[in-house]
């Protein structure tokens, strides 16, 4: 089962305990470049956590190469523990994809994912802490 009891913060707060990029991601709402960063190439046995309150959010067996320069998965961890949103910024009708737990935001979910889900949950790699399963 996911974590469900939410986390409020200040802006204040997070700002104060997220790195910049972090922040301006998570709370702002922000992408990272294509191809920049730090998980999109990570193929190691583990589990995908919100970098901002530790919630798990994906698993490494549900992780796949989409070629689109971020992190992908076709299926969250559990699915409350990420919480959709239409998104009609910048003149697109798009899904956003937040944090059960912190609101937080991660990325964007796209119908267009390999089976068994066809989904593809488009997620910075800012947004994710990941957790090797060999380490405790
Ligand atoms: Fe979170």
């Amino acid at each position: 089962m996911a974590e469900t009891s939410k986390i409020q913060k200040t802006e204040e707060e997070w700002r104060h305990e997220l790195t910049p990029e972090q922040y301006a991601i998570l709370r702002q709402k922000g992408t990272e470049p294509a191809f920049s960063g730090a998980l999109y190439q990570n193929h190691a046995d583990g589990a995908y956590h919100c970098a901002a309150c530790g919630a798990e959010l994906f698993k490494s067996d549900a992780k796949f190469e989409s070629g689109s320069g971020w992190p992908s998965f076709f299926l969250p961890a559990d699915k409350s523990a990420i919480e959709t949103h239409d998104d009609l910024s910048y003149g697109m009708r798009r899904v956003e994809v937040t944090c059960a737990r912190c609101g937080g935001h991660l990325g964007h979910l796209f119908p267009d994912g390999p089976k068994p889900t066809g989904q593809r949950y488009c997620i910075n790699s800012a947004s994710l802490k990941f957790e090797n399963k060999d380490k405790k």
